[in-house]
C-alpha cells in the first residue's frame, strides 16, 4: 500500500504528514489554527497544510491510497461532518465531504482525536502488540479510545472510549457535558488550572496560567498547584481503575500536558489505581505515559487506512431506519 495523508486538527495547531506503511513520516507540515469564525479560511489553511506535506514528501495527492483525519470532537460519525468545540468556525463542516472532492482519493476516514490518540499507541507507541488497551489524552479536554481484541472498538454511535465523561467524584464540579463530576471536569487542565487560580495560586509574571505553569510551579512545590495536579492525577486514577475492572485491559496509555508534568501527576494516579483497582487482573493493567508524544493522534489517523483491517470503519455506512436506535449513529461525538 502506497503511503496516506494523515491530519490532526485542533484548536491549538492544524498538522499534516504523509506516512508509508512503515509508519516513516515522508513529510510533514504544522501551522497555528486559525481564529475567527470563517470556515473558508480554517478550511483553506488546512489544505495549505496538506500541500506543504505532500510537497515535502515529494508526492502527488493522486499517489495517496486514502486520508486519515483525528479531529477534535464533536462530529457525526462516520459521515465526518466536525464541529469542534473550540473552533467555532467549523459547525456541522462537512470534511469528510470536501477532503473526497479535492484529493479524489479514497477512503477519507474521520475520527475524533483521542481516538487517533488510541489508535497510535496501539499500532506503534506504547501498546504494541497488546490486545486490549486504553489510549487517552488528558489536556484541554480529556478524552479517550479503546482498542478491543485487537481492533478499534466504536460502539452504538462512535462513541466509545470517552473517558473524559466517567463519573470520579459524584458530588465534584459541574461538567461541560451538563453532567457533575466527570473525569474532565476534575482533570482537565484549564480546569485544574482554574480551580488552582480560585484557590491562590499566582502564576509568574511572564509566563500564562496554563497547565504547563501549573506543573512547574508544583515542580517548585507550590503547595497548591501541588494539591490541584495531585487531584487531577487522583482522578485519572479513579477513572482508570474502573475502566480497568470494566475491560479487562493490558495497558493504559496516557498522552497530553499533564502525562509530561512528573511525579506531582503521577504518583497521586498511581496511589488512586492501586488503591481502587483490587482485583488482579486489573491491578496488573500497565498505566504509562504514551510513546509518541504529540505524534499520536497523526500517526493514529494515518492506521485508520494503512492498517484498516484493525482500525479502519467503512465510512459509507447508512442508518438502518428500521434500527430502533437508527438515529445513533448521526449523534454527537465530543472529546
Ligand atoms: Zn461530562
Amino acid at each position: 500500500m502506497g503511503a496516506v495523508l494523515a491530519l490532526d486538527i485542533g484548536g491549538t495547531k492544524l498538522a499534516a504528514a504523509v506516512v508509508d506503511g512503515g509508519a516513516r513520516v515522508l513529510g510533514r507540515s504544522r501551522v497555528p489554527s486559525p481564529v475567527g469564525r470563517d470556515p473558508e479560511v480554517l478550511y483553506e489553511a488546512l489544505l495549505a497544510c496538506c500541500v506543504a506535506a505532500l510537497r515535502g514528501a515529494d508526492l502527488t495527492a493522486a499517489s495517496l491510497a486514502g486520508i486519515g483525519v483525528s479531529c477534535a470532537g464533536p462530529m457525526a460519525w462516520p459521515s465526518g461532518e466536525v464541529s469542534p468545540l473550540n473552533m467555532p468556525a467549523w459547525r456541522g463542516f462537512p470534511l469528510r465531504r470536501r477532503l473526497l472532492e479535492e484529493f479524489e482519493v479514497e477512503p477519507v476516514l474521520i475520527h475524533n482525536d483521542a481516538v487517533g490518540v488510541a489508535v497510535g499507541e496501539h499500532w506503534k507507541g506504547a501498546g504494541i502488540g497488546t490486545r486490549n488497551l486504553l489510549g487517552m489524552t488528558v489536556s484541554t479536554g480529556v478524552g479517550g479510545g479503546l482498542i478491543l481484541d485487537g481492533h478499534l472498538y466504536h460502539g452504538t454511535s462512535g462513541n466509545a472510549g470517552h473517558v473524559g465523561h466517567v463519573v470520579v467524584e459524584p458530588d465534584g464540579p459541574a461538567c461541560v457535558c451538563g453532567g457533575r463530576g466527570c473525569l474532565e471536569a476534575v482533570a482537565s487542565g484549564p480546569n485544574t488550572v482554574r480551580r488552582a487560580l480560585a484557590e491562590g495560586w499566582e502564576p509568574t509574571i511572564d509566563r500564562p496560567a496554563d497547565g504547563a505553569a501549573l506543573a512547574a510551579a508544583a515542580a517548585a512545590a507550590d503547595p497548591v498547584a501541588v494539591r490541584n495536579l495531585a487531584r487531577s492525577g487522583r482522578g485519572v486514577g479513579v477513572a482508570v481503575a474502573s475502566c480497568a475492572a470494566l475491560l479487562d485491559l493490558e495497558v493504559v496509555a496516557i498522552v497530553g500536558g499533564f502525562s509530561k508534568s512528573g511525579p506531582h501527576f503521577w504518583e497521586p494516579l498511581y496511589a488512586a489505581f492501586h488503591a481502587h483497582a483490587q482485583m488482579a487482573f486489573a491491578a496488573a493493567c500497565q498505566v504509562v505515559p504514551g510513546k509518541l508524544l504529540d505524534d499520536a493522534p497523526l500517526l493514529g489517523a494515518a492506521a485508520f487506512v494503512l492498517d484498516s483491517a484493525h482500525y479502519g470503519w467503512d465510512p459509507d455506512q447508512r442508518v438502518d431506519p428500521t434500527h430502533p436506535t437508527g438515529s445513533a449513529s448521526r449523534m454527537e461525538s465530543r472529546s
